[in-house]
């Protein structure tokens, strides 16, 4: 959650920038900061939430029907990032997992 870390500095920069005098371009800067972290976190952030969102709409397995009962056999090209991962970027959130049903034990793909 990088994007919350970067609403907090950008809140923190207006706090210094109000307070006017020396203080004044330190907290325009921490402004610039925060909201460059902010937006670049938020776009991540998105495009997590639309992978998840993919992924989910296909854990249904094939084989019986079942939401959501299975096990992820691997996954690739890269496991989900929890840090700076331009690569994510990079494969526009081409990510898969193989999924193996615990009901009926079929195996199938999310991407
Ligand atoms: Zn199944």
């Amino acid at each position: 959650m990088s994007w919350f870390l970067g609403l907090i500095v950008l809140v923190s920069g207006l706090e210094v920038a109000g307070a006017g005098g020396a203080s004044r371009m330190s907290g325009v800067l921490l402004l610039i900061g925060g909201l460059v972290v902010t937006l670049y976190s938020w776009k991540r952030y998105r495009l997590l939430l639309e992978i998840a969102e993919r992924l989910g709409e296909q854990a249904t397995c094939p084989g019986c029907n079942t939401y959501g009962k299975f096990k992820v056999e691997s996954s690739g090209p890269a496991p989900l990032p929890d840090g700076g991962d331009p690569t994510l970027e990079n494969h526009g959130g081409g990510f898969w997992l193989r999924a193996h049903c615990r009901k009926c034990g079929d195996e199938w793909m999310l991407k």
